[in-house]
């Protein structure tokens, strides 16, 4: 089946059809896309569908990744933490190292980027391109996938003075946004129902990871998918799950990748385990990074999933497991806020007592709890597929294309 077609059955024909419609006045126009990995992380994860579901719709599209050094990486790291928040103290030979590397990528994909009807360049790493590409032809647009909100200053002045020059940028959520002398489209990002992540599992995939991972089958399930990290509040679920408990059996399944190259995710996992004191209910599960059938079967088999995080940029994760029909009670913040609509599609919480509250209320009811994951089914196929997200590419496209 043609890779758009695939798409009638999840997302809807109509939709497709109104993509294809969308895209008519964009037929044959080049659009490049720019990131820094074509492994690894949301933008990749994104980029490998929409890339081809363009070119299906007739636009010449390409997905171009620029080559760093470590000392480049380093650089767009403290640029990343520090657009997040954080103090880092960027050198001047970082920053003379980040414009080399970026000089050295314009040169090779000159012939590509000056020729572009839309560049799209994703995040900071390859931001400085259009300095070295004076004579562009298209439209230049700043796909910022980080939380801009509250910026470390110097740095922000830094990647604000490259980006000026753009002619439009996009931010996922209008609280991440910054002033900025040109037109700032704000696009959530997407999840998409046909990856490993989303698709529908056999029934006994999902049944079989009972076994794999000792999980009772007479116990409700909780479940929350997270990188061991404070700002997901593992030890909050933890806690929730022990108060919950109190009133009614359940067990609680913790899963995140590996910690190897996280130092702090090393620490956190610790600081899990401690937590969990040996309960043989709490199931601490750590996967590879390419577990996403897994990940799938677990979201799947869970009667509710937590995304307890106190700060949280958009967090898939709840889409993921809206997507699959379940209620989430979510953490108050962030982008968590646009996919929980409380008491409608899962709650929201801050604190472990609320958390509690609210999976001791949807265990009782399994009739609420089926009302409820339907809503958000319906909430994430009308908002948060990566048709809509495409939708809104295009839709910014024939925007600003005079
Ligand atoms: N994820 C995964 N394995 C893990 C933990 C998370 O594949 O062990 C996935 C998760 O399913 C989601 C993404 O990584 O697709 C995490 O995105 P999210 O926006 O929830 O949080 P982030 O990690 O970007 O803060």
């Amino acid at each position: 089946m043609e890779l758009l077609e695939q798409y009638n059955q999840v997302a809807g024909k109509e939709v497709v059809e109104h993509l294809k419609q969308l895209a008519e006045p964009l037929r044959g126009m080049k659009v490049v896309h720019v990131n820094s990995t074509r492994q690894g992380g949301g933008v990749a994860e994104l980029l490998r569908k929409i890339v081809p579901m363009m070119e299906a719709l007739g636009l010449d599209a390409r997905w171009e990744v620029i080559e760093g050094t470590n000392r480049f990486f380093q650089c767009t790291k403290g640029f990343h933490n520090s657009l997040q928040g954080k103090t880092v103290l960027i050198s001047e030979s970082a920053l003379e190292e980040y414009e080399r590397v970026n000089a050295q990528n314009a040169e090779e994909l000159k012939p590509v980027l000056q020729d572009a009807d839309f560049v799209f360049i994703h995040d900071p790493q390859p931001a400085a391109l259009l300095k070295y590409i004076p004579d562009r032809k298209g439209k230049w647009i700043w796909r910022c996938h980080i939380d801009c909100s509250r910026p470390y200053r110097p740095v922000w002045k830094y990647i604000r003075n490259l980006i000026v020059d753009y002619d439009a940028s996009i931010f996922s959520l209008a609280e991440f946004a910054q002033p900025l002398p040109h037109p700032q489209y704000i696009i959530a990002p997407s999840i998409d129902p046909l990856s490993e992540k989303n698709i529908e599992l056999p029934a006994n995939e999902v049944d079989g990871i009972f076994d794999q991972f000792g999980l009772k089958r007479d116990l409700p399930l909780i479940l929350q998918v997270s990188r061991f990290d404070r700002f997901k509040d593992p030890l909050g679920v933890i806690a929730a799950y022990k108060e919950a408990k109190r009133m009614i059996p359940l067990q609680l399944v913790l899963a995140g990748g590996g910690a190897t190259d996280d130092p702090e995710g090393e620490v956190v996992l610790e600081e899990v385990k401690r937590a969990a004191n040996g309960d043989p209910d709490i199931h601490i599960l750590v996967l590879p990074p390419d577990a996403h059938r897994t990940i799938n079967a677990l979201q799947r088999a869970a009667d509710i999933v937590l995304q307890k995080s106190i700060k949280e940029g958009f967090g898939l994760t709840v889409s993921e497991a809206m997507w699959k029909g379940k209620p989430v009670i979510g953490g108050d913040t962030g982008g968590i806020r646009l996919q929980v609509v409380d008491h409608y599609t899962g709650f929201k919480v801050r604190t472990p007592e609320g958390a509690a509250l609210r999976i001791r209320y949807l265990l009782h009811s399994t009739e609420k709890r089926f009302e409820m994951g339907q809503r958000a089914k319906r909430f994430v196929k009308d908002n948060f597929l990566v048709t809509r997200h495409l939708r809104e590419y295009l839709a910014l496209m024939i925007a600003i294309f005079h």
